[in-house]
Formats: structure tokens, sequence, C-alpha cells
């Protein structure tokens, strides 16, 4: 769950310029603020073999989906593809990182010139849209295992909001669903229940599964969901609310490359208490094991031998170690 120290870089890229952190700053009169009306994306760039500097992960395609959820909300960005690639190799380089995560936002801002003090209102055509792009170290993170629990919110559905849209306000969604995940982990904790490693680490958080309103599995409130069942992947398919995840599309290529068939189709709750595997993927995440879901272990309780597999073939891919993948990274 999300409680990860944040050490601040250098500089921050806004507007097509590297300010300093501490002055990329924004009015409490903006209409993100007020309404939700951002769009983001979430990058990591890795320290990549064979020539051993750092690489981002599939930034082409994060930046097209980023230009997809500024389509859905009418959101104008004053750069190109090309530019915002090439701000994202430029805040890393800027700030001397090797390994980190890339964070890039639009926001709809708010503007005072001699004429105005601006806008207050929901129509968000009024304000001006900023870009801004940051960058931070932020090592794989947290528990090894995620124990989940299924949330009482309904993931949202596609004709409330766009799910393929990676947006600010959305996510209010997904943290009403982390809410009770997070206070099933305190009792947990309190209780004496989550196991911690030598390094004073927990060994699993809890996590929250969110259902489409169909009643259909959709996706974790950060993350794509797969099963493993008699040898073969699953996973919920686009029309089950999720956002379509880079990661669980270079997972499905990965599976499929050494052999898997996977199946995009509707899941039930019941097929993943009784999967013989459940992992979790996303960028922050990466691939995460799913130990429990609704205090019922799944398979064995452990992590299983096919998530090991995935997890460990992903890492050697984003690190550069598998030349088959090699359009998938660019060098910083
Ligand atoms: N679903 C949601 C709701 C997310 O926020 C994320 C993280 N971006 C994912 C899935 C995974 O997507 P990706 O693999 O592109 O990071």
């Amino acid at each position: 769950m999300g409680r990860y120290p944040l050490r601040k870089t250098r500089h921050i890229w806004l507007n097509g310029e590297l300010v300093l952190w501490e002055d990329a700053r924004i009015h409490v009169m903006s209409h993100v603020i007020h309404y939700g009306s951002g769009i983001f994306e979430g990058i990591r760039c890795y320290y990549a073999e064979p020539e051993g500097r750092p690489a981002i992960f599939r930034l082409g395609d994060h930046i097209r989906r980023f230009f997809e959820s500024a389509k859905l909300y009418m959101m104008d960005l004053p750069f190109s593809h090309e530019a915002l690639c090439e701000a994202c190799r430029e805040i890393v380089r800027a700030n001397g990182l090797r390994e980190c995560y890339i964070r890039p936002l639009a926001y709809r801002a708010y503007i005072e010139d001699e004429d105005t003090w601006g806008y207050i209102g929901l129509n968000p055509l009024r304000s001006p849209v900023h870009v801004a792009v940051i960058a931070f170290e932020f090592p794989s993170y947290g528990a090894s295992a995620y124990r989940c629990i299924t949330s009482s919110w309904t993931r949202i559905a596609p004709d409330i909001l766009p799910p393929l849209a990676k947006a600010s306000g959305q996510y209010i969604n997904s943290q009403l669903a982390l809410l009770g995940a997070y206070m099933v982990q305190t009792m947990a904790d309190r209780a004496g229940l989550i196991p911690y490693d030598e390094a004073g680490s927990p060994e699993v958080s809890y996590e929250a599964i969110l259902l489409d309103r169909r009643g259909f599995v959709s996706e974790g409130a950060g993350e794509n969901i797969f099963i493993v069942k008699d040898g073969a992947l699953h996973t919920p398919p686009t029309y089950s609310s999720i956002l379509k995840g880079i990661t669980r599309d270079s997972i499905v290529r990965i599976a499929k490359d050494v052999g898997y068939d996977v199946c995009e189709r509707d899941i039930t709750l019941s097929e993943l208490y009784v999967a013989d595997e459940v992992f979790m993927t996303g960028t922050a995440a990466e691939i995460k094991p799913v130990v429990e879901i609704d205090f019922r272990a799944i398979g064995d309780g452990k992590p299983g031998p096919v998530t090991e597999m995935l997890r460990q073939k992903y890492y050697d891919v984003v690190h550069g170690r598998d030349p088959k993948y090699a359009e998938w990274l660019t060098r910083v």
C-alpha cells in the first residue's frame, strides 16, 4: 500500500522549463484542485544492460496513453508526443537519476491576467492546461506479497467515467477501495497477524480488488490482475472497466512468448478464490503475488511458480537482459 517516503530531487520539468522542486507550485484556485481535472502517467526507468545506463520502459506507450487520457477529457496538451518523451528523458538526466519513477502530469490550472482574476465554475475549458514531469527515486517497494480484500465500492463503470483514462479525479474511486483494505491491514497489524522480515518491512500488505458493475473482477486500486489456472493465464478484458495497463500488456506478451495461453475473459470472484495462483501487475507494483483474498489462501498461500517465473522474466526484460524486447527500452 502507498506509504513510500519520497526523496525530493533538484528539478521538475514544468511547462517546458526546468524549475527547482521548491518552486513547482500551483494556486489553490486551480481547476484541478476543485474538480480533479488532471491526467497523469506513471513510468519506470531502470538501469539497463548492456550499455549500463538508465533506460525508460515503454516510454512511447505511456506517452501515447497520456494523450489518450487528454483526448477523453478534451484537454489540449501544449506539447507534442516527441517533446514529452524528451521531457521524460531530460528530467532523469537533469536530476542525475539511475533508476526512478517518472510522473508526467497535465492539469487544468489557474491564470490571472490584466483582464481577469480567472474563473470559478465547472467549465474546464477556461483554465489553462499546464504540464509537469517529475522524476524521483522509487525502488521496487513494499511487501513481497499481497493479501487482498474485495472492495464494497464498484470500479467506475464506462458510462460514468472512462476507465481507459488515467485521470486524477478517477482515483477517488481507487482511494475508497484502498481505505477499506487499509482498515483491515491496521486491524491485522494490531492483532499481530502481519509477519515482518528481518529488515522490519511487512512481508504482506493488504490491497483492494474491485469488481465491475456487472459483478465480474475488474482490477486492483492501481494494478491489473491475473490468475493462473491449470497452466493457463486469465485476465479481465478491457470491457470490465480496467485501465489498460502497460505492465499487463507486457506480461501477456512475455507469457505468450514462453508458451502460455493467455485468455482475456470475464472472471468471477469465486474463480479468484480457487485459482492456482493470482498476481497483480503495474508500473509501480511491478509483478506482485497475491497469497490471500478475502481470508482465503490462494493455492498453498505462498507465491506460485508461474508468478515467480514471470516476475523474474519481467525483471530481465526491464533491465535490458533480454534482447527480444529491446524496443521497449528508451535510453536516457
Ligand atoms: N489499473 C490502475 C487503476 C492503475 O492506476 C494502474 C497503474 N497505472 C494499473 C492498472 C497498471 O497500469 P500500468 O501497468 O500501465 O502501470
